[in-house]
């Protein structure tokens, strides 16, 4: 019981910062000229793979 209540928090926690990271690359592509231009962007790179990450 514990356990479990334990490992929904996790995943809880991780969602939320699953949500914080794909706002950051929302925001991101809104404020870079090169994303807005659909240019290859090193940091659009760098969030969407946190995002993935966090996401899993
Ligand atoms: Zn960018």
């Amino acid at each position: 019981m514990r356990t479990k209540t334990r490992v929904s928090r996790t995943v809880t926690q991780l969602s939320v910062l699953a949500e914080l990271a794909y706002r950051g690359l929302v925001d991101h592509t809104i404020v870079c000229r090169h994303c807005k231009a659909g240019a290859p962007c090193a940091v659009r790179l760098g969030l969407n793979k946190a995002w993935k990450k966090l996401r899993g």
